[in-house]
């Protein structure tokens, strides 16, 4: 039974490698943690997704930026690129599956293979009861949040295997731990990813990919504003419940997938991180 997760600790525990020498768009030698990595993130032409990117970005990774619209798209691919990051776009709605082909032939097209998957696009309709919910959102809700990136990383994950090594990371919520009222589905599908995660982790560990799972508290995003309105009169809402220190901020959920990605993080899979201003799950 334990067969697999052996086999992935031995791999899992060879030694950290350097970090690799990259020139920089300005011409000099600097050492990034992700250099000549690639790195596709789903979601990320707003918000939290767009942090991550370009977060990744500036640690040397060629990132693929994608979402549903092209505008979006379009805007976030300018903004990194006078920046100076090195980053491509595509369109993903992420429950599509002719999309996800579509983001996967970008990757390989424009740079020749995918290191990580970062999976951040999620939908959150707000429905009031859960068991009111209709079949037609239960189906919308896991497709996006559970199915999609579990599917995307199947097709992705030859061309992570032919890396040799890789890591991903699916994006989660507080939610998963602190049912938030009238988001009932959305709730039971963020708590989906924390055991996806587990799984994930022991079934990809033989192939050196590493899974962990990123739990947001309330950020400061379009998404985490109309969350904010809509509950406000619950007592969830108000600190210090959810977070006894501050709202948080996109990039502050940044830094630690940047982390989870590096050859720092070589030893560490299957782990559900809260990025809340507080724990919850304890
Ligand atoms: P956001 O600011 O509204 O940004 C959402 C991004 O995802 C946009 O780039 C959007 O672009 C894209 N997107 C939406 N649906 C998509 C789909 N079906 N396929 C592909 N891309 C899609 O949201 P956010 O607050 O950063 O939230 C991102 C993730 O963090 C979600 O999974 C959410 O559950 C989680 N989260 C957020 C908070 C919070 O307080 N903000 C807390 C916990 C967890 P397009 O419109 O162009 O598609």
């Amino acid at each position: 039974m334990f067969r697999p997760l052996i086999q992935g600790w031995k791999r899992l525990s060879a030694p950290v490698s350097a970090l690799s020498v990259r020139s920089t768009s300005n011409g000099s030698n600097c050492r990034l943690a992700l250099a000549n990595k690639v790195a596709v993130v789903t979601g990320s032409t707003n918000g939290i997704g767009f942090s991550i990117a370009r977060r990744l970005a500036q640690d040397g990774a060629h990132v693929v930026i994608s979402s549903r619209k092209q505008q979006n798209v379009d805007r976030a691919v300018a903004t990194l690129k006078e920046e100076g990051l090195c980053v491509t776009g595509t369109v993903c709605h992420v429950g599509k599956a002719e999309d996800r082909e579509q983001l996967v032939a970008t990757a390989l097209e424009s740079c020749g293979g995918v290191d990580f998957l970062v999976c951040v696009a999620g939908t959150n309709p707000l429905v009031g009861s859960t068991l009111r919910s209709s079949e037609q959102i239960w189906d919308k809700i896991l497709g996006v949040n559970v199915k999609a990136p579990a599917l995307l990383l199947s097709q992705l994950l030859p061309h992570m295997e032919n890396r040799g090594q890789g890591s991903v990371v699916l994006v989660s919520s507080v939610a998963a731990y602190i049912p938030l009222p009238r988001l009932g589905v959305y709730n039971v599908s963020k708590t989906a990813l924390l055991g996806l995660t587990k799984t994930l982790a022991v079934e990809l560990a033989p192939k050196n990919i590493r899974v962990n799972c990123l739990a947001p508290g309330v950020i400061n995003t379009d998404f985490g504003r109309v969350v904010r309105t809509k509950g406000k009169k619950s007592s969830l809402f108000q600190p210090p419940v959810l977070s006894p220190y501050r709202v948080g901020q996109p990039e502050d959920c940044a830094g630690i997938v940047s982390f989870l990605c590096s050859p720092e993080a070589s030893y560490i899979t299957g782990e559900n991180i809260a990025v809340a201003g507080w724990s919850p799950h304890l």
